[in-house]
């Protein structure tokens, strides 16, 4: 079946600017982020059972999920932490094997900031790290989202090292030049991916 690049990297590394150069190349793209908010979405089965379980004040006026909120929830109880990660794996794995499977391009790519976290890599043939100094993911991260330095800190202690990823990876993007040359990385492996298919 169809080859899946699993593409992650830290926050701020640059996964978006690779992954649209890849699509810019007619690759499918299948994002964790966009999926962990489309099994949420006002009409889907798991909306309801959050509201049962957390109560109507989970949701905003407009319907959809009060996402701050439910961090908040989650985050001083591992019990309800448990119980929402339960209910929502099955369907985010569901939903990504979903897209994969209609995916029409010669390979397909799935982003994933917690690709080596959450052991992801399973469904994936090979993995694609983008990598960075930490120096230049605070810089960018900063100046996209106006975060304060110590949160953007925070957040990269939290999540995998550079370390641990490099060692995961099969393929790696070091993007600390610009973005023409980044797009240059990219459109060298996109033909190396596709002399594998
Ligand atoms: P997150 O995990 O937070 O979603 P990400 O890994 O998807 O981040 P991007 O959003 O692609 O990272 O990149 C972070 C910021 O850095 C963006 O504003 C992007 O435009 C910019 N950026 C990425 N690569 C480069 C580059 N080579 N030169 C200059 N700016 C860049």
């Amino acid at each position: 079946s169809k080859m899946i690049i699993g593409l992650t990297g830290g926050i701020g590394s640059g996964k978006t600017a690779v992954s649209d150069r890849f699509a810019a190349h007619g690759i499918s793209i299948v994002d964790a982020d966009v999926i962990s908010r489309v099994v949420v979405e006002p009409g889907r089965p798991a909306l309801e059972k959050i509201r049962d379980h957390f109560g109507t004040d989970i949701l905003l006026e407009d319907g959809n999920l009060d996402r701050a909120q439910l961090r908040q929830k989650i985050f001083s109880s591992p019990t309800d932490k448990q119980w929402l990660e339960s209910l929502l794996h099955p369907l985010i794995a569901e939903e990504t094997l979903r897209q994969l499977s209609e995916a029409q391009s010669p390979y397909a790519i799935y982003v994933s900031p917690l690709l080596v976290e959450s052991n992801q890599k399973g469904f994936c043939q090979r993995l694609l790290v983008v990598d960075v100094s930490e120096e230049t993911q605070l810089q960018r991260t900063i100046a996209r989202d106006s975060n304060d330095a110590e949160q953007v800190k925070r957040i990269i202690a939290s999540q995998a090292s550079r370390e641990q990823r490099l060692a995961l990876a099969d393929d790696i993007i070091v993007n600390d030049s610009d973005l023409k040359s980044l797009h240059e990385k990219v459109d060298a492996m996109h033909q190396s991916y596709l002399a594998l298919v």
